[in-house]
């Protein structure tokens, strides 16, 4: 059996952030991936905006890792030609209630660090994007939009630089862990053949089914709160001409579920608009709703789209910890010494922001590594 430092689990854009950040010469690393390549997962089905760290709670790593990352991720694009625009976002209000509201969002989004927000007026916003009807917005100039392979591309890169050879296994996927003496056996079929490795380390970044990973050491997933609860989101696109080239929000619904039916331009120009939010059981990337609902949305801010202007496109599926009607939850980035399993950090919940701050939860992983390995 092979004895290597670290194995990673999960090659979605936050395992290869960790891969990109602890990779060394000095030590021996696998990044495993059951896929045939990386980031077929989450990280190739989201919004790819570059979030500017404005509705997460106070004191959480969400906001607290949004508002670290989102200008080292313009940094990482600016020097490693990752394709992006910082486009900008209005959260645009209609009404006198939605108006209050953008009120307490720019409050609590100041409150927690998110930069340059600025409360404009409908002629401002008129100005800016004339196809959008609204009565007030909040202008974030540091959010944008990023090509997300690019990004995991430049990882996979720099993972591959650092270490001196390949860590990417693929085809490979975890199926046990088991604790021993010197660290942990990981079993793992790959290939179509099982293989086991022994690492001193841990780490497990697998996304939607990171929870199932963490039970693999032994952990009660539902007395840990590990437990991941799938909620899909789903995307329409518009066929004909952007009618604006800023990202265009409505204020969040109450419920905290999603963060509202917005407009999201892709680099190449086209624009959808989603993603809705509802609990599934089954992985299943298929548009399942009418585009009704979505329409009746996105025509209180764009009056020119007609319902025969949207298509069924693309959906996505978000690892959240909280179950319906349960209170927002943070990521989980935890190394489980005090559970009895040096060694092995568990990354859980890295729901959105995650591809935003995929830069800084390498960092802190990185901490952990450089404490434990030394
Ligand atoms: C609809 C939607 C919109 C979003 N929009 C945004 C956005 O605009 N901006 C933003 O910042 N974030 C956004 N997010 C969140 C972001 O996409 C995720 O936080 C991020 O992609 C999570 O990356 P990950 O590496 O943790 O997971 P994943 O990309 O899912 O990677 C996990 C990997 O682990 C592998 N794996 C699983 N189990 C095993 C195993 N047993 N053995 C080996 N490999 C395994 C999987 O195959 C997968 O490749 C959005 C998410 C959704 C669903």
């Amino acid at each position: 059996m092979d004895h290597i430092d670290i194995v990673v689990i999960g090659a979605g854009v936050v395992g290869l952030a960790i891969a990109s950040e602890i990779a060394s010469k000095d030590r021996d690393m696998y990044l495993l991936e059951r896929e045939q390549t990386y980031g077929q997962g989450t990280s190739s089905r989201n919004s790819e905006v570059i979030h500017a760290g404005i509705y997460y709670p106070k004191d959480s790593l969400k906001a607290e890792l949004c508002v670290e990352a989102n200008p080292m991720i313009y940094e990482i694009c600016e020097r490693h030609k990752v394709p992006y625009k910082r486009c900008g976002k209005i959260i645009v209000a209609n009404g006198e209630a939605e108006v209050k509201q953008l009120e307490g969002i720019i409050k609590h989004a100041r409150d927690i660090g998110a930069r340059d927000l600025e409360l404009i007026d409908a002629d401002r916003v008129h100005m800016l994007e004339p196809n959008v009807k609204a009565d007030a917005a909040i202008h974030s100039p540091t959010t944008g939009i990023l090509d997300a392979h690019g990004l995991m591309d430049h990882f996979h890169r720099e993972a591959r630089r650092k270490a001196g050879s390949d860590p990417l296994v693929l085809d490979t996927e975890v199926t046990g862990i088991k604790q021993t003496k010197g660290g942990y056996v990981v079993s793992m079929v790959s290939g179509g053949e099982a293989f086991q490795v022994e690492a001193e380390m841990v780490i497990n970044s697998a996304g939607l089914y990171a929870d199932r990973v963490a039970a693999m050491t032994g952990i009660d997933i539902d007395e840990a709160g590990y437990r991941i609860h799938w909620s899909k989101g789903e995307y329409f696109s518009l066929t004909g001409k952007p009618p604006a080239l800023m990202l265009v929000y409505p204020p969040p619904p109450l419920d905290a579920v999603s963060l509202g039916i917005h407009s999201v331009p892709d680099l190449t120009g086209r624009l959808r608009f989603g993603p809705n939010a509802f609990y599934v059981d089954e992985i299943n990337y298929a548009v399942e709703s009418e585009k009704m609902p979505f329409w009746s949305d996105v025509v209180k801010y764009f009056p020119s789209v007609k319902p025969e202007d949207l298509h069924p496109d693309m959906t996505g599926i978000r690892a959240k910890l909280q179950g319906p009607g349960d209170p927002v939850r943070d990521f989980v980035i935890r190394h489980e010494e005090d559970r009895g399993l040096p060694g092995v950090i568990n990354l859980v919940g890295i729901e959105s922001p995650g591809l935003t701050c995929s830069p800084a939860i390498a960092e802190i992983v990185a901490g952990m590594v450089g404490e434990i390995l030394g």
